[in-house]
């Protein structure tokens, strides 16, 4: 095996994946300090996490950008992509979705399956990216981790297969049952930096370890015909078998393995990123994955904008992306020059001369790439993928409280629009107004707040005035014309009349429009 390959199945580009609120946030972050990233622990209640860098997503605690932060564990590398969980953040979900090859999907514990995670559920099944379940908040009142299990069953129609068993529940929820080795690993204190206890499971656990593991082995068992034999004859299965069978099923979505913990507690992090190492596929691994040999070929799936300037994030599906390279955009057929490479850590970025397959980090020094774009060795290389944008579904008007921020906010806007190509921008003809047009109101308001937050624009929203015409032909002169404004509250903005001879001398075409109400019958032109 060479070097790249060695590379290549030390690797993991995962996602998590989560309800708003289920605790994605707070999973991220203790990933990060369990691997070391981040030594202090960010609460998202205090709004000073490592992982959002935007004060906006700060403030509103959800995360909405798709960068990809590094970390390692276990001599793995992990690349966590960063997938929003908003529903209006459906086409960055998409385009997380595309570039990962696993998922961690967190569940309440006591919400279980929500409409949200049933959407990214769907869309997971749609980019077939395997997964891993975790329950948490298994501290709070009310929560299940059985009830949860169920709803997986039920409401997302998965196989879903318990590797572990809580111990205690609610406020004493303290540790859980490692249903392969059958040993119960306990935490004593909330405190981050204690490691687990290695204890025998409590009694009253036995037997329903001993069934949940039954199934276990089971599962594992149907993916191997060696095991399977065996497990028929009643042997003991070596866990290493059972481990790489475990992995099989899980990259095949036969089954997905469902983990305990409260992230808030710091209970069952650990695990969870012994799992992801163990059960998730290294790039080129999973059923579809792209092929890892060939020339280069990478996807733009992220244009992020900071003080150090625009970054794009891209994940290298086969070849070399070196520092200092010429490669081209294979949807405009522009060549294009790699500045520098920078793998994103918590707190810090490392420069990389070269990524190779498999790879996700960010370039800098790119100049016409946008989101969904393809880097290739050749001008006229296949793209990877089609850039398919949906219909916007609301919009809203948009103008600079100072009209000395115009320049400012044009700016400001063509940059947002540019990392969000389900953001759009126009001008409306009739009104003048400039809209933006966008996937859901929480799209557009974060929107507004970037134009606040990074562009410094105080900008008034409001809804686009609709402008209603109404147009009149009649073989007669026009006796008045009328252009009126008027302020008021539930009053027209503006009414202007076009007034167009017909052709042959048939008379006259009056086109009136009103912005921002319906036309008011006294201003249609009297006709004689
Ligand atoms: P996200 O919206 O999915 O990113 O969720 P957050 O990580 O922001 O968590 C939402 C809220 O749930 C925050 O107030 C967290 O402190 C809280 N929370 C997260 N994990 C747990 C947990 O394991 N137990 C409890 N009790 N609360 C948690």
């Amino acid at each position: 095996m060479n070097s790249n390959n060695l590379h290549l199945r030390n690797l993991r580009n995962i996602g998590v994946i989560a309800h708003v609120d289920a605790g994605k946030t707070t999973t991220t972050e203790r990933i990060l300090f369990y691997t070391g990233e981040n030594h202090r622990i960010g609460d998202v209640n205090d709004g000073n996490t490592a992982m959002d860098f935007d004060p906006q997503e700060r403030a509103r605690g959800i995360t909405i950008h798709s960068a990809a932060t590094t970390v390692h564990w276990q001599g793995t590398q992990i690349n966590l992509i960063d997938t929003p969980g908003h529903i209006d953040f459906n086409l960055e979900v998409r385009r997380s979705l595309r570039v990962l090859d696993g998922a961690v999907v967190v569940f309440d514990g006591v919400a279980g399956v929500e409409p949200q995670t049933e959407t990214n559920w769907r869309l997971a099944d749609e980019y077939r990216v395997p997964r891993l379940a975790f329950v948490n908040k298994l501290d709070r009142v009310g929560a299940d981790f059985q009830r949860v299990v169920a709803s997986l069953q039920e409401r997302l129609a998965v196989r879903a297969l318990p590797l572990q068993l809580p111990i205690g529940a609610e406020g004493d929820f303290r540790g859980i049952v490692d249903l392969l080795t059958m040993q119960a690993l306990v935490w004593d204190r909330d405190d981050a930096k204690a490691p687990p206890r290695v204890d025998a499971i409590p009694p009253e656990l036995l037997a329903a370890a001993e069934a949940a593991r039954a199934r276990l082995l089971e599962a594992a068992a149907e993916q191997d015909d060696a095991l399977l034999d065996a497990w028929l004859r009643g042997d003991e299965l070596p866990l290493d078998s059972v481990r790489a069978a475990l992995r099989r099923g899980t990259i095949a979505g036969a089954f997905v393995p469902v983990l305990a913990g409260s992230a808030f507690r710091n209970r069952g992090v650990e695990p969870l990123l012994d799992a992801v190492v163990a059960y998730l596929p290294a790039p080129g691994e999973a059923p579809g994955a792209a092929a890892v040999e060939g020339p280069l070929s990478a996807l733009a799936f992220k244009l992020t904008a900071d003080d150090h300037g625009a970054m794009v994030f891209v994940r290298v599906y086969s070849g070399t992306l070196k520092r200092g390279d010429t490669v081209f955009n294979a949807n405009t057929g522009k060549a294009e020059r790699v500045a520098r490479l920078y793998e994103i850590h918590a707190d810090r970025r490392v420069e990389r001369d070269e990524l190779v397959a498999g790879d996700i980090a960010g370039v800098v020094g790119l100049k016409d790439v946008l989101t969904g774009h393809t880097l290739a060795a050749r001008k006229d290389a296949p793209v990877l993928e089609s850039i398919v944008v949906p219909e916007a579904v609301i919009d809203v008007a948009i103008e600079p409280r100072q009209q000395a921020d115009a320049a400012a906010l044009a700016k400001g806007l063509g940059t947002l629009v540019r990392e969000d190509p389900s953001l759009r921008l126009r001008q409306d003809a009739d009104s003048g107004q400039t809209l933006l047009s966008g996937m859901g109101e929480l799209q557009l308001e974060v929107a507004v707040e970037k134009l606040r937050s990074r562009f410094g624009v105080d900008v008034a929203v409001g809804r686009p005035q609709v402008a209603y015409r109404e147009t009149i032909t009649a073989a007669a002169e026009v006796r008045h014309v009328h252009k009126k404004q008027s302020g008021g509250p539930g009053q027209f903005a503006e009414l202007t009349l076009r007034v167009a001879p017909l052709p042959r001398g048939d008379g006259f075409r009056f086109e009136s429009t009103v912005v921002g109400g319906a036309i008011p019958r006294e201003f249609i032109p009297a006709v004689e």
